[in-house]
């Protein structure tokens, strides 16, 4: 049954207060004036107070795509779900995207928008996504649907007991698709609530759509009559995505696999507006192995799907983007092990070398790359990176990094001169552990003196250290003076010696060398004795030696 509809006194009903129209918006939001090849793309998180880490790693794709083609990277709050609003979301957003070196071009900031595309915030562009509505009523491609919650249940129910697709389309939207302009006026003054729907197509067709990532995708047309704006006016994703980047003029959009389903409902507005479609990169979930087995992170269950986790351990930002270009790209590894001293912003990122299994977030290979970006970093940056991270997480250990400034360089220096450079931080709050041994105030006795050496040889050694100490010596004289009381006192100097005539030696230099570690670091476990020495200073020396006396 055909029903004439006088679209025009809809939309009016609908939209009595809309008068601006498609061309303004056009004309308001011109066409970018940039090179062919540059890439216009954002992130469009959900502010929901849970920044996860699949965030950045858009966030990474995204910016490194616009910026490597003197393109534009913008940030837009897609705030439209009022149940998942969350006081604050916003500003913590945009601090951990600050936290981890994400540059943006446009978009929401802690001071409000910034750009001439503005409004960035969804829940404030309602009048934009209005004009747009009110447009494709005009056209006969909506209709208010006053379903109730219990009648799409009920039909959810009855869907699913005849194992049809569920969703309100062909002869269950049939009963609001049909209602005359009078049967809404009279629905509408009762002030029944209602959802503005698209008219899909009762269609069989298929489309192709073009994944950057994945290729050509075969997906059957959309048929379903989805819902653009919800009772409350605020549009659905599937609408504010279209609206948005069609008036943002992003020419990418990359998001997550779990839109791939949704695309459909994406091109079929695409199409009815006559509006070009964006190039889709659909990118992989986030997986973990456990017992063996790949399975997606949760939320509930893994605590570094939270980009939060990594600011909380420390995690350097460098570090977390090379980690997330290893697993964007397969050959970044190789071209950092080609270019080891180069920025990461110099590897040349591209769509055809991203995989589409899913991404596998392993904590170790997280810890080795932290590791090698940390050793590459210069001793000052490397003080920055910690006092930065300090001054939110271990204020007191701040307070020594300020301090001790100059013992703190020259700590983060030890090991870094020569071709092997020592590769003993792993992450910021690590590395304030490492370095405690440094500060008097944090010094701990963590390890216990090794057992070869009786008390009246430590004694004796200690006092001949001590006596022949001299702050100046270079590492080799230093070095001389420790073998000669070695032998003195009946340890090999030779550790190899040692081995194979245990009996004729106390014990070896070895011992020896760790009882010194011991006295001055507090643990078996650290750099350089001689090194460490010099960044203690003699003072800090003679009286950590002297406790052993
Ligand atoms: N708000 C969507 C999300 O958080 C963004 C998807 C997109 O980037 O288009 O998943």
């Amino acid at each position: 049954m055909i029903i004439f509809m006088n679209y025009q006194a809809l939309a009016n009903l609908l939209f009595p207060d809309v008068t601006g129209t498609p061309e303004e918006l056009e004309q308001r939001f011109p066409e970018r004036n940039l090179p062919e090849q540059a890439v216009v793309t954002r992130i469009g998180p959900s502010p929901t107070g849970f920044v996860h880490l699949g965030n950045l790693y858009n966030a990474v794709i995204g910016e490194r795509l616009a910026h490597q083609s003197g393109g534009v990277f913008y940030l837009r709050i897609e705030d439209t779900d009022e149940k998942r609003k969350v006081e604050g979301a916003v500003e913590t957003l945009i601090s951990a995207m600050q936290y981890f070196g994400v540059n943006f071009d446009e978009g929401a900031t802690a001071d409000g928008d910034n750009g001439n595309y503005a409004p960035y915030r969804q829940r404030q562009r309602k009048e934009i996504y209005h004009i747009i509505a009110k447009y494709l009523t005009l056209q006969g491609k909506t209709y208010p649907c006053f379903l109730t919650a219990e009648e799409i249940d009920a039909i959810r129910e009855q869907q699913t007991a005849n194992k049809e697709n569920p969703g309100i389309y062909g002869k269950y939207a049939e009963a609001n698709r049909n209602l005359t302009l009078e049967q809404i006026q009279e629905n509408l003054n009762a002030g029944k609530s209602w959802v503005l729907r698209f008219r899909g197509e009762d269609t069989e067709e298929s489309i192709l759509v073009q994944d950057a990532v994945r290729g050509e995708l075969r997906m059957p047309r959309n048929n379903m009559d989805f819902v653009l704006l919800k009772s409350d006016g605020i549009p659905t994703y599937h609408f504010a995505h279209v609206v948005d980047d069609h008036f943002m003029r992003s020419t990418h959009v990359i998001r997550g696999e779990e839109w791939i389903s949704s695309l459909p409902m994406h091109v079929e507005l695409f199409n009815t507006l006559g509006w070009k479609q964006p190039v889709y990169c659909h990118t992989a979930t986030l997986m973990k192995i456990e017992d063996g087995k790949k399975r997606k992170l949760s939320k509930r269950k893994d605590p570094e799907l939270a980009l939060a986790y990594y600011q909380q351990e420390g995690i350097c930002p460098e570090a977390v983007w090379e980690f997330l270009l290893t697993l964007l790209n397969s050959n970044f590894e190789e071209w950092r092990l080609a270019n080891p001293e180069a920025d990461y912003h110099e590897f040349p990122y591209t769509i055809e070398k991203m995989s589409i299994s899913g991404a596998l977030v392993d904590l170790d290979k997280l810890r080795d790359v932290s590791k090698e970006v940390l050793s590459r970093m210069t001793a000052e940056n490397l003080y920055a990176g910690l006092l930065a991270w300090c001054e939110e997480y271990q204020t007191s250990f701040a307070e020594l990094l300020k301090v001790y400034h100059d013992r703190a360089i020259k700590a983060l220096n030890v090991g870094r001169g020569g071709a092997k450079v020592r590769k003993d931080l792993e992450n910021w709050k690590q590395a304030c552990e490492f370095l405690s041994f440094y500060f008097d105030e944090t010094f701990t006795q963590q390890d216990n003196m090794p057992e070869e050496i009786s008390e009246t040889d430590r004694k004796a050694f200690f006092k001949e250290y001590l006596d022949s100490y001299q702050h100046s010596d270079d590492s080799s004289a230093w070095f001389a003076k420790v073998k000669e009381i070695t032998e003195k006192l009946g340890y090999a100097v030779k550790p190899k010696d040692f081995k194979k005539h245990p009996e004729d030696y106390k014990g070896s230099i070895i011992h020896i060398t760790n009882m010194i570690r011991i006295a001055l670091t507090g643990r078996a476990n650290a750099p350089d004795i001689w090194e460490v020495s010099q960044v203690l200073g003699e003072e800090i020396v003679i009286s950590r030696l002297q406790k052993w006396l």
